[in-house]
C-alpha cells in the first residue's frame, strides 16, 4: 500500500526531527523514515557542544538561534558551560575580526589574554595570539534533545516511522516515490536529512550532494579529581579538543585522512593526538585513559566543511539539510525552522542562502539521470 504526504524526511536525527516539528507545525501531513531509531546516527555519537563562536553569520546565526531554544527546553539538557578558544598568533587577527562580528549579532563573546583565559581552565600558553570564550556556548544532551524533536513532531502530527531504510527513490511527474521495505512512501516533497548518509541518499534518486563520511575519535579519560568543570576548549594550533564530562574529559582531534566508512575507535589515532595534547595541558599525564567510555562516530562533511541548506536547483521539491560536518546538533533547532519556511515557499528568517549547494559549482552538482 503507498502512503502519502506532503513532504517525506529522510531521516530522524537531531536535523530531520528538528524539521519535522517544524514542518507539522505548519501544518504539513508530514511523514519521517529512519532505517533505524533516532539519536543512532552522528547525533547519538556526538560531543553534544553548541556555540556560536563561528567567522560568518550565517553559522553564527544558525547557533545563537538554536541555543536559545534549547536553552528555553528543559529536556536539552542545555548547560552554559562556555566554550574557549586557544588561538595562535598566526589566526588572531582573523579570529579578533569574528569576535567583532559575533558581538555585533549579540553573541557575549569576549577576547580574553592567555593570562585571563586561565581562570576558566590550565593551559600552556607557548605561541598564542590570544583567547575568546562565549559564556553562552557549552553543550547538550543530543540524545534527549534528538527524542524531544521526534515527541514534539508526533504531537504535532508527524508519522515518525522507524526500523524503515529507504532504498529507492524516484520522480513520478510532480511526485516523489519511496520505496522501502515497509512499503512505499508519495510526496510531492522530499527532506534529505540523513547526515553522513546524505550522499548516498542523494544517489538512489541520481543526484550528486557532496556529503562524505570521515570517522571521529572520542577519548575519554577515567575520573578525575577536577576542581572546576573544564568548559569546551579548542587548541587551534593542534586540532586537539577536551572538556568535562561529568568526573571525566573527554578529548580528541579531527584525522583529516580518515574518510570513508571505516568502522571502530581507531586507537592508532591516541598516541598522536595525546602527544598533542600534553604539550597544551601537561597536567593531562597523571589521567588514565578508560577505553571502555571513548567512542567513534561519523562526521557528515562538506568540501568545504559548511552544511548543505535549501532547495536543490533544477530538481522540483527535493530540500537538503546535511552535510553540517560537525555542527548539527548546535544548529539544528534553527534549521528546523528554516526548512519549515523553505518548504511552505516562505524566505526563512535566516539568510542560508552562502549554504546553497550551488556553492559547490555547476560542475561538481550534477544531476546524473533524474527526470524532472
Ligand atoms: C564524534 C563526534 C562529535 C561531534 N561533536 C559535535 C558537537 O560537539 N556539536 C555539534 O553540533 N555536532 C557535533 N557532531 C556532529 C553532529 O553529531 C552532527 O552534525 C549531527 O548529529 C547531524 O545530525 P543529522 O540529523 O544530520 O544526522 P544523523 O544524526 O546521523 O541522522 C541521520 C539519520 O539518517 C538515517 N538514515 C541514513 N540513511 C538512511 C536511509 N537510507 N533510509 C532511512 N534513514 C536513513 C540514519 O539512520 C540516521 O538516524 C559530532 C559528531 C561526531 C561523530
Amino acid at each position: 500500500m503507498t502512503q502519502t504526504a506532503d513532504i517525506i524526511v529522510i531521516g530522524a536525527g537531531i536535523i530531520g526531527a528538528a524539521s519535522a516539528y517544524r514542518l507539522a507545525g505548519r501544518g504539513l501531513n508530514v511523514v519521517v523514515l529512519d532505517r533505524d531509531r533516532p539519536a543512532s546516527g552522528s547525533t547519538g555519537r556526538s560531543v553534544a557542544g553548541v556555540r556560536a563562536q563561528f567567522h560568518n553569520e550565517t553559522n553564527i546565526l544558525l547557533s545563537r538561534e538554536s541555543i536559545a531554544e534549547y536553552a528555553a527546553m528543559p529536556q536539552s539538557g542545555y548547560c552554559a558551560e562556555g566554550y574557549l578558544m586557544l588561538i595562535p598568533e598566526s589566526g588572531w587577527a582573523a579570529h579578533r575580526e569574528a569576535v567583532t562580528l559575533q558581538q555585533s549579532l549579540g553573541i557575549p563573546s569576549v577576547v580574553l589574554t592567555p593570562t585571563e583565559a586561565q581562570r576558566y581552565a590550565d593551559f600552556d600558553s607557548a605561541g598564542l595570539g590570544g583567547c575568546s570564550y562565549c559564556p553562552t556556548d557549552g553543550k547538550v544532551d543530543a540524545h534527549s534533545l534528538n527524542h524531544e524533536y521526534v515527541r514534539l513532531a508526533r504531537e504535532a502530527g508527524a508519522r515518525v516511522v522507524v526500523d524503515t531504510p529507504v532504498t529507492a527513490i524516484e520522480k513520478r511527474g510532480e511526485v516523489w516515490r519511496v520505496n522501502t521495505p515497509g512499503g512505499t512512501f508519495e510526496a510531492p516533497q522530499l527532506l534529505n536529512a540523513a547526515g553522513a548518509w546524505s550522499g548516498e541518499v542523494g544517489r538512489l534518486a541520481g543526484l550528486q550532494i557532496p556529503v562524505q563520511p570521515a570517522r571521529r575519535m572520542v577519548f575519554s579519560t577515567g575520573p578525575l579529581n577536577l576542581p572546576r568543570p573544564v568548559p569546551m576548549t579548542f587548541d587551534l594550533t593542534s586540532g586537539v579538543y577536551l572538556r568535562s564530562e561529568g568526573q571525566r574529559l573527554i578529548f580528541g582531534r579531527a584525522d583529516p585522512s580518515d574518510t570513508g566508512w571505516k568502522e571502530g575507535l581507531n586507537w592508532d589515532w591516541l598516541e598522536p593526538t595525546l602527544t598533542l595534547a600534553l604539550e597544551r595541558w601537561p597536567w593531562l599525564e597523571t589521567a588514565s585513559l578508560d577505553r571502555k567510555a571513548s567512542w567513534w562516530g561519523y562526521y557528515e562533511l562538506t568540501p568545504d566543511g559548511f552544511p548543505v541548506v535549501g532547495r536543490m536547483p533544477g530538481v522540483g521539491g527535493w530540500l537538503n539539510a546535511c552535510g553540517f560536518s560537525g555542527h548539527g546538533v548546535m544548529q539544528a533547532a534553527a534549521t528546523g525552522r528554516v526548512m519549515a519556511q523553505i518548504a511552505v515557499g516562505e524566505t526563512p528568517f535566516i539568510d542560508v542562502s552562502p549554504l546553497s549547494i550551488e556553492r559547490f559549482a555547476g560542475s561538481e552538482v550534477r544531476r546524473l539521470d533524474l527526470q524532472v
